[in-house]
């Protein structure tokens, strides 16, 4: 039976490439997003790879709509065999005027959601003994930097769950990893390079060569179709033993 991935926040970025490579593939795609072209970016992949598509913009922050986003794709394709936890927000601030307001959307969208979806697609993963759960986390899941609180915090919490599912699914054949890319040139960076360039009293080129780029070895932001190699290795039938692991695609960064 044809496989089929659900991938928060693959109207844009990163989930866009690898909702992409998994129609390439032959998945069927459920396509999630707040952009308001989502539904014409889910017909017009379904027709390029002749897969099944669909569309949903459930607001992450909301956990009823997280949970109606499950149960509309498995009404849809009967099945989730696939689940990759990649929607996040960003926000960058000193710590002293970090918004209550804009840590807690932070830790809703980026950690909160990953748990909400994994536990609603959980029982129907153990019933097909079948189930892989990749999170985008970040190298700012192992590192930290200035400003980025929330971020931070968020994105090492979600490396925290991926250990604990992935020995919650052992037995089941559900395996769960994380993947930490260094940076990568999406809206996401777009809007960071312009709130660091506030930041840090920089210009925005100053900011990509001397704030972003400067933790990694390789000056280049990493390709997005790298993250999607990675996430198709993880979602194959043979890599059921690769489990609670996290991967780093960050040109070097962490290895100093
Ligand atoms: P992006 O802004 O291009 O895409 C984010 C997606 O999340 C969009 O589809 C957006 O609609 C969705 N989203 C945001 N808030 C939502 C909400 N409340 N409800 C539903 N959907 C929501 O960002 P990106 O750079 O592609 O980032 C994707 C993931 O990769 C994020 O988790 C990010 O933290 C992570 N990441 C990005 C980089 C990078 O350099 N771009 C590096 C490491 C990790």
């Amino acid at each position: 039976m044809t496989k089929t991935a659900l991938i928060t926040g693959s109207t844009s970025g990163i989930g866009y490439t690898i909702a992409r490579a998994f129609a390439s593939k032959g998945y069927n795609v459920m396509f999630h997003g707040l952009e308001t072209n989502g539904s014409e970016i889910a017909r017009k992949v379904a027709e390029e790879y002749n897969v099944k598509t669909d569309f949903s913009n459930a607001n992450l922050m909301h956990p009823e709509e997280i949970e109606k986003l499950i149960k509309t794709t498995f009404k849809k394709f009967e099945t989730i065999d696939i689940l990759i936890n990649n929607a996040g927000i960003q926000y960058v601030s000193p710590l002293e005027e970090f918004p209550l307001e804009k840590w807690n959307a932070i830790i809703a969208i980026n950690l909160t959601a990953a748990f909400i979806t994994s536990k609603t697609v959980w029982v129907g993963m153990k019933k097909n003994n079948f189930g892989r759960i990749i999170n985008i986390s970040s190298v700012h899941g192992l590192r930290a930097s200035e400003f980025k609180s929330a971020y931070v915090s968020a994105k090492h919490g979600i490396i925290g769950l991926t250990k604990v599912l992935g020995l919650e699914g052992a037995g089941s054949n559900i395996t769960c990893n994380a993947i930490c890319p260094g940076y990568v040139k999406t809206p996401l960076v777009e809007g960071q390079i312009k709130d660091q360039s506030k930041a840090h009293g920089l210009t925005e080129e100053e900011v990509v060569q001397k704030v972003m780029l400067k933790k990694q070895a390789v000056k280049e932001f990493i390709p997005e179709e790298k993250i999607s190699e990675l996430a198709l290795f993880l979602a194959a039938e043979n890599s059921s033993a690769i489990t609670g692991s996290s991967f780093t695609l960050d040109g070097g960064w962490t290895a100093q």
